[in-house]
């Protein structure tokens, strides 16, 4: 009979590849399903239009899965090159730039002004809903200036070193991301905050990511960076580290530069009760789906030592 016949195994066609990859997303999805993911996109990271693009579009495509993505955004090379271009030059201090109240300015047109808004474009221009604000938008982000330690160079003693308005977060009010999530929004936010005395301060992006992560119980927090992930000695790539093993790594210097900041902020993201913050590779397009919803997910996992 035809009927039987169209159901017998010998009608059956291959799996289209296209359906197989889709399909193999569904367990991600629903790991992932209305969970709150924070995405730290970094300065080096954003420069590339395409790139640009690629990111709107996964963070767009998470938003339309039931993921609720929090973007944070860095931009120390574009607050670099607007400074050289309005020829204000800045101190320096063991390779850290001091911001000065001119410095500051700057920082707030870029971070809060440009880049945020660029941000915010590229990711309604793929049809999500993005809403720009800074941490001193409803006192999102409370600081007070940051005490860097520094090795003095002629006695090798650590010393306080002055960076000028450089804060470090003391208090998360996450309302305003509350809200905007509530209303099925985008928050797109640029890392400053406000002192006690009313002074606006720049924070490390990795830093306010954490922060944030951490007071809104975040399910992930994702670093995208510029390298693959956190790297060994040999400059070989690390998938998975505990907290211990970070730390041990910053202690003998393998872990420098921008790449402290990050460890640091997850070390105490985990401790917050966040599950696993992955540091991935912002120059790879499509890195953040890549990530979440499917198994390719590559870069440096920091967890406890069992599967996370
Ligand atoms: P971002 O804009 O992503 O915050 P940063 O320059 O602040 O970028 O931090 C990333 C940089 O950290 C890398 O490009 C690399 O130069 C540096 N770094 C220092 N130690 C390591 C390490 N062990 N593994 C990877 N990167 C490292
Ligand atoms: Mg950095």
């Amino acid at each position: 009979m035809p009927k039987d016949n169209a159901k017998s195994p010998k009608h059956k066609t291959a799996t289209p590849p296209e359906a197989a990859i889709l399909s193999r997303a569904l367990p991600y999805m629903q790991r992932y399903d209305r969970a709150t993911i924070v995405v730290k996109y970094g300065g080096h990271a954003m420069g590339d239009p395409e790139l640009a693009e690629s990111f709107a579009r996964d963070i767009v495509l998470l938003k339309q899965s039931g993921v609720n993505p929090v973007v944070v955004h860095g931009g120390g090379p574009q607050i670099g090159a607007l400074l050289d271009k309005l020829g204000i030059k800045s101190e320096f201090k063991g390779g850290l730039r001091v911001t000065d109240q001119d410095t500051m300015d700057v920082v707030e047109m870029v971070l809060a002004g440009s880049i945020n808004k660029k941000i915010v474009s590229a990711i309604n221009k793929q049809g999500g809903k993005a809403v720009g604000i800074s941490g001193k938008d409803a006192n999102l982000m409370t600081v007070r200036k940051l005490k860097k330690q520094l090795a003095d160079p002629n006695s090798n003693l650590m010393k306080v070193v002055d960076l000028g308005f450089v804060g470090e977060p003391t208090k998360v009010d996450p309302h305003i991301i509350e809200v905007i999530i509530a209303s099925d929004l985008i928050p797109v936010i640029a890392p400053l905050g406000v002192s006690r005395e009313g002074h606006t301060y720049n924070i490390n992006a990795d830093t306010f990511a954490g922060e944030l992560a951490a007071k809104i119980l975040a399910k992930r927090l994702l670093l995208l960076t510029d390298v693959e992930g956190v790297l060994d000695k040999k400059g070989q790539l690390i998938p998975r580290l505990t907290l211990e093993e970070a730390r041990a790594l910053i202690d003998d210097g393998t872990i420098a530069g921008g790449m402290i900041p990050k460890i640091e902020s997850c070390i105490s993201v985990m401790q917050n009760g966040v599950e696993a913050v992955v540091i991935i590779n912002g120059l790879q397009p499509h890195a953040v789906l890549l990530e979440l919803f499917t198994e390719h997910g590559a870069g440096t996992l920091l967890g406890p030592a069992h599967d996370a």
